[in-house]
This record gives structure tokens, sequence and C-alpha cells, in this order.
């Protein structure tokens, strides 16, 4: 057994993760009194949140008409019908309250001439039940809206006492032998000291694992931690092989610039200078949702019509619109594009491509961020002790494809809807739980192994083995025999971990360690991906198989469970939640208006 000193932190909650979920989450808990701590391995305002630019939906109805059920039902059509309804429901229904709840907060929201919070079109998000044209939903603080986000919670987090540790990294859960998260055991960066975290309540807000593909907009530090904890603890990770893909990387860095783009009325155009989506979708054009919008371009590429030596990219014209409202809606978009691509876009248009984004699986949660254990017999059965919040986890409001501006909501509904749960379940008289030494003790012995480790694979090497991989097998087109393929490499790369080689030793800033304990985090998430791509035989959402085209709601309205063990992916399926949280006699929406249809725009 592998012999660390360690220091005990006693707490009510604790947090791991400081992007959008897990400040409110943090603030929500703090704000009802409990002890709350928050770790993360990164400054809290440098988490991938800070990156959100476009905006966050809300039916504030403050540019137009605006319905919540209307935001409902394009969530429900976004998701391709993998959603789950109550949870969709709560997203559409409380995400006025809490953009407003952001407001007072202190949120620098953009505004109206007459000060109400500005709001700009975003894909997919319409009227009338996608009857009526496009809506004005997506509420803007310029295109720096998770930054604003992300700097008013820490702030309000800090106010209300919670504590942070900065620049901790979370290693694994302790469990009980019965099944509870009991805490969390952490790598203090920059000391090298060890802590364990007795809680009892842990809230995994961790982000997504964009890093396990090669071309991603998200951040190096979105790789997956509490979906690899959740899998090494024996749990399930929920619909992996949604990965979404953003319609404009930057061609070459992958660099995001925002749908707000196309939301202030830039447009696609291949190499013949035609404005293509109209022919995709007639009604919606480049404003349809991304995987249509994404599949659409590289159906294109493949034609032959793209652009550049290579035809391998497609144009965004921005340069129609007025350089006022460039300078003043979409300044920062404008500096990534003179940054990253040498373009003026007062000029030019920008060179894009379809780009890894957003991971609609994660950890499997109720509506109230609770992790859930499904079995055959009790599907939605919940972990106790243990809760996931914003992109690491799967509520699951995104289903087959998320819209956009529907995460930053995702982020604040359910990160407060887990504070509401907390202060229900969790006791602050009641002592904290007596810490399963065995658990505590293999997470130190686990970390001792990855420190020592002296094979022959460098981590760099392995790692982007595995994100080549991915990007060429689970990309946005599929085929029965490039996943099969993939399955095969993957289940290869994967057992590569325990030939992994770690050279620096230190426990003091070692980069070396903590990238090989991200790939450790990475690789499952990367599996069940594959893995549950090969077996889903129809197209839904992001995942477009081309041996099987249409979505088959009979056999596939289901979401996948895996349960990765090592090399090992185990797979199966839990129903869709098909029924919404109030009737239409309550006020709610009609079944008959989110019942499976052709998803077209
Ligand atoms: C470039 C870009 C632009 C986007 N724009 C928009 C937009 O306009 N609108 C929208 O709705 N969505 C947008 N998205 C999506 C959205 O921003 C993300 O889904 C969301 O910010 C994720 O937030 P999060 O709180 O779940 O995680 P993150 O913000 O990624 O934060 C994760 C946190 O977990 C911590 N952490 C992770 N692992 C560990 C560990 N092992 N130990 C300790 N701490 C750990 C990190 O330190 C960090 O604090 C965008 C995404 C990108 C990449």
């Amino acid at each position: 057994m592998a012999a660390y000193e360690y220091e005990t932190h006693e707490y009510d909650v604790v947090v791991v993760g400081a992007g959008g979920a897990g400040l409110r989450a943090t603030l929500g808990m703090a704000e009802q009194g409990l002890r709350t701590a928050c770790v993360t391995k990164v400054f809290p305002t440098r988490s991938h949140t800070v990156a959100a630019q476009g905006g966050i939906a809300a039916s504030l109805s403050n540019m137009g008409p605006d319905h919540w059920q209307w935001h409902m039902y394009d969530t429900v059509k976004g998701s391709d019908w993998l959603g789950d309804t109550d949870a969709m429901e709560y997203l559409a229904r409380e995400a006025p309250k809490a953009v407003y709840e952001l407001e007072h907060y202190g949120v620098p929201f953009s505004r109206t001439e007459e000060g109400k919070i500005y709001q700009r079109p975003f894909g997919g998000h319409t009227t009338e039940f996608g009857e009526g044209p496009a809506v004005q939903r997506t509420c803007a603080a310029a295109d720096r809206t998770g930054h604003a986000i992300l700097h008013t919670l820490y702030g309000q987090s800090l106010k209300n006492n919670a504590e942070f540790y900065i620049e901790y990294f979370a290693i694994d859960l302790i469990m009980s032998d019965d099944g509870q998260c009991q805490g969390v055991v952490c790598w203090k960066l920059d000391d090298g000291t060890m802590h364990v975290f007795n809680a009892k309540m842990v809230v995994l807000a961790t982000g997504g694992y964009g890093r396990a593909y090669f071309s991603a907009t998200s951040a190096h530090t979105c790789t997956g931690d509490g979906g690899g904890m959740v899998a090494r603890a024996g749990l399930a990770l929920q619909d992996m092989e949604f990965v979404q893909f953003h319609p404009t990387g930057i061609y070459g860095s992958g660099c995001l610039i925002t749908e707000g783009a196309r939301g202030e009325g830039g447009y696609l155009t291949n190499s013949e200078g035609e404005r293509f989506m109209e022919r995709y979708a007639p009604q919606y054009k480049d404003l349809a949702p991304r995987d249509y919008v994404s599949r659409s371009m590289t159906m294109e590429i493949r034609e032959g019509r793209g652009h550049g030596d290579g035809g391998d990219h497609i144009h965004l014209n921005l340069s129609h619109l007025p350089s006022e409202a460039l300078a003043e809606r979409l300044p920062g978009i404008s500096e990534s594009a003179r940054v990253f691509a040498g373009v003026d876009v007062t000029r030019e248009p920008i060179p894009v491509l379809p780009t890894v984004h957003y991971n609609m699986g994660g950890i499997p949660t109720n509506y109230w961020g609770e992790v859930l254990n499904p079995t055959a017999d009790n599907p939605t059965g919940v972990v106790p002790g243990l809760m996931a919040v914003g992109e690491a986890g799967c509520a699951s409001v995104h289903g087959a494809n998320r819209l956009g501006s529907n995460s930053l909501i995702d982020l604040v509904v359910f990160g407060r809807a887990a504070a509401i749960r907390a202060g229900k379940v969790v006791d602050a008289e009641a002592s904290n739980p007596v810490l399963n030494q065995t658990s505590v003790d293999a997470a130190f012995d686990r970390f001792d192994a990855v420190r020592n480790a002296s094979g022959s694979v460098p981590t760099a090497d392995l790692r982007l083995e595995m994100q080549k991989t991915m990007q060429e097998d689970a990309a946005v087109f599929r085929t029965a025999k490039t996943m099969a393929e993939g399955v095969e490499k993957m289940t290869a790369i994967a057992a590569k971990m325990d030939d992994i080689k770690v050279s620096d030793r230190s426990l003091v800033w070692n980069s070396d360690l903590m990238e090989t304990l991200e790939l450790s985090n990475l690789m499952p998430s990367a599996l069940a991906t594959i893995v549950g791509a090969e077996a889903r035989k129809e197209s839904r959402g992001a995942h477009a198989h081309e041996d099987f085209s249409e979505r088959d709601d009979e056999n596939w309205r289901v979401h996948t469970v895996s349960r990765v063990e090592g090399n090992k992916v185990d797979l199966s399926y839990r129903p869709v939640i098909v029924d919404p949280l109030s009737t239409e006699a309550e006020g709610g929406i009609s079944l008959k208006k989110i019942a499976p249809k052709a998803r077209t725009f």
C-alpha cells in the first residue's frame, strides 16, 4: 500500500469544478448555509465556461413573442427525441428565473434600447412549436457571455463564504461498501500535498471531454475527469456516442467562432459562392441546428465544393454586416479571426470547419442533478451522496444534439437545482460519514502507480494516438466499418495505459503526472463513445450512421448506459423519460406537440 500523508477536510458539500455549473451549485449551497468547499484544478475564472461567447437561452420575450413551451419544444426536437422530457420541461420553465437571478447577481448583459436584456437568434430556436420564424431567445453579454457569468458567480460565491481549494486536482471518489459517495481524494498541484475531502454530498462539475479528439474548441483542461472517476467507481456513463461538432471552428486551429455570428446575420458559402444552407434547410437556413449544419458542410466538401487548395473548408461571411455591429456585438470573434486565421472580418470571409465542441453524454442524473445508477429493475435509482451538473452530467436535456446557448442555461438551471435538492437531502446538523479507508487507500494506490509508471509509452504519444483515432473513426459521418475499426483500435490503445511511462516522479507542479491522470480519465470516455456509437444502429442527432441513415424510434429511443472497466465496455440501455412534469391541464405542453416526428428545418 502506498504511504502518503494527507490532510482531511470536512464539509457538508464538496463541489469539484468551478466552471459555470460548479460555481452556480457552490453559490446555491453556500447561500443556504451549507458548509461548502469548491475544489478546482484551474483558477475558477480560467474554467472553460470563460470561453463561451454567444449566450444563454431563456424565453424572456424581450425582442418579440416567446414562451417556455416553445423553448421546450425546440429542445425536445433539437435532442432528436432522446432527451428526458421531465428534465427538458424543467430547463425551459426555470430558464427565465435563472437568467434574472444572474442579472441580479450582477452579470453585465448587453441591453436593448429600453434597457432590457439583449437577446439574439441562435440555431434551432423558433416560435410556434417550430412553425413560426426564428426567435431571439439567446441572452448575451456581447460575445463574452461565459466570461461575464463566471466572474459574477465567483464573486458571489466568495461573498457567501464558500471556500475555494484552487489548483487541487481531484483523483478519485471515496465510496462506501454499500455504494454511497463519501468524498474525494485530491492532490494539491503547487506544493505536492495530499488532501482527503469528507463530505455528505459530492457534486461533480468537471466539464466535458472534448480533448479526447484531435481538433476541439474546448480547453486543454476538458479531459472528462468526473466521468473517469465515476467509471472507476463502477458507475455508469450515458449516451456517450453523441458528440457535437460545431459548424464553425476556425480552419487549422479549431478556435471557435460563435453561432452568434450567424445569429447576427453571417452566412456560409461554398467554393461556388453559393449559400448552400438554403438547399438543406429552406426554412431556417444558416440557423438550423448544429448537427444539421455540420453535416451539410461536410457534404459540400465531399462533393468537391470546399474552399482552398485542398477543397477542405467552408467560408463564413460577415463582411456585409455593418462594422459598428461587428464591433459592438462580436468584438471577441473579430479578434479571434484576426489572430487565428489572419482575417479582417470587415473585408474577408473566415475559413471554417466542423470541430468537436460539446459532449451531450456524461454522468446520468435526474433533473435534480442526483447521479443515477441505472439497473434493469430500477432505471432511475440514485447514488446517495453524489451529484453531477454541467457538461460532465447528462440530465438529459440535450439528448442526441444540443441547441446552441442551451448549455449555459443548463449549467445555471441544474447548478441551482442541485443546490435546492441538497438543501433538502443534506442534514447540516448530522455528523460526516466515517470514511471507508479501503476506498481512500485505493485512490492513493492508483495515484502512486501512475506516478511511478515506468512502461514504454510516453503519455503525449498515447494521447495523440487516441485523439487521431477518435477524430477519424467517431466523426461527423460514421459507417459500420469505420466504427468497428475504431472500436478495435481504441481497445488496443486503452490497453496501452498499462504500459504508460511517466518520467517525472516529483509531486510539485508535475505536469507529466497530471496529464497522465487526465489521460486515464479521457480513455474511458473515448472508449464508451466509440463502443456506444458502433452499437447504435440508427441515425439520431449528432450520430449520423451512413449504413442506418434513419432514426429508429421503435428500437433505439433509449439511453445508452456504459460501464467501463479497463479497456472493456459493458453496454445496456435505459428508457427515455417521455412524460413531462406537468400535464396539459396543469398548464404544461400537450403530448401531441412533442410526439416524435421527422426532424426537418
Ligand atoms: C469555445 C466555447 C464556446 C462556447 N459557447 C457557448 C455559448 O455561447 N453558449 C452555451 O450555452 N454554451 C457554450 N459552450 C458550451 C459551454 O460553454 C460548456 O458546455 C460549459 O461552459 C461547461 O461548463 P462546466 O461548468 O460544466 O465545465 P467547465 O467550465 O469546463 O469547468 C470545469 C471545471 O472543473 C474543474 N475540474 C475538472 N477536472 C478536475 C479535477 N480532476 N479536479 C479538480 N477540478 C477539476 C476545472 O478546474 C473547472 O473549474 C461553449 C463551449 C466552448 C468550448
